[in-house]
C-alpha cells in the first residue's frame, strides 16, 4: 500500500499549494491496482494536486491524474495502451447538506465535505475508476495499435489516431 497524501487543508487552499508526485499503480488500492481490466499494473500514476479558494471563497483541491495504462481488450483479450489525463475539482463543503444542495444545483459539480486533514490518496483512485473505459477494445485487433474507447462521449485521442492511421 501507498503512503497517504496528507493535505492540511486550510493553509493548503489558502496558499494555493501544490503537492505531486508519482505512485505505483501496484501500489494502489486493490479496486485499481487488481482491476479486471488491468492487463497489467506495472506502469505509475502521476498526481498534481493543487489547492484554492473559488469566487465564492470556497476552498477547494484541483486532482489531476495522468498514467500510460495496459488494458485488456474486451474484444481480443490481448492488451490495448490506455492514457489517463483528468482534471476534477473538488469543492470542500461545510457540510453534508451544503454538499447535496451544491450537487444537486449544478450535476457538473463536484465535492466533498471540508475536513481540516485531508488524505488524496482515496481521491485519485476515485478519479482513476471513474476514467477508466466501461469495455475498451482495440478499433481492429488484427492492429493493436488503434484503440476505440466504448464511452458514451467518442474519445478526441482515439478518432485522432483513427484519422492519423488513415492518412
Ligand atoms: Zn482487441
Amino acid at each position: 500500500m501507498s503512503d497517504p497524501i496528507l493535505i492540511d487543508t486550510a493553509s493548503f487552499t489558502a496558499r494555493r499549494e501544490t503537492r505531486s508526485g508519482d505512485i505505483p499503480l501496484a501500489e494502489l488500492d486493490g479496486r485499481i491496482s487488481a482491476h479486471e481490466l488491468l492487463a497489467d499494473n506495472s506502469g505509475t500514476v502521476h498526481y498534481r494536486i493543487s489547492g484554492g479558494t473559488d469566487r465564492w471563497q470556497r476552498p477547494f483541491l484541483d486532482v489531476a491524474v495522468t498514467a500510460d495504462l495496459q488494458l485488456v481488450c474486451q474484444h481480443c483479450l490481448q492488451p490495448l495502451a490506455y492514457a489517463v489525463d483528468d482534471n476534477a475539482r473538488l469543492v470542500l463543503f461545510r457540510d453534508e447538506a451544503a454538499l447535496d444542495a451544491a450537487l444537486a444545483e449544478d450535476e457538473e459539480a463536484d465535492g466533498m465535505v471540508y475536513a481540516a486533514e485531508i488524505d488524496a490518496l482515496p481521491l485519485l483512485e476515485d478519479q482513476l475508476l471513474m476514467v477508466l473505459p466501461f469495455a475498451p477494445r482495440h478499433a481492429d485487433c488484427d492492429n493493436p495499435r488503434l484503440a476505440e474507447i466504448n464511452q458514451d462521449q467518442p474519445n478526441p485521442f482515439a478518432q485522432l489516431a483513427g484519422l492519423k492511421a488513415q492518412g
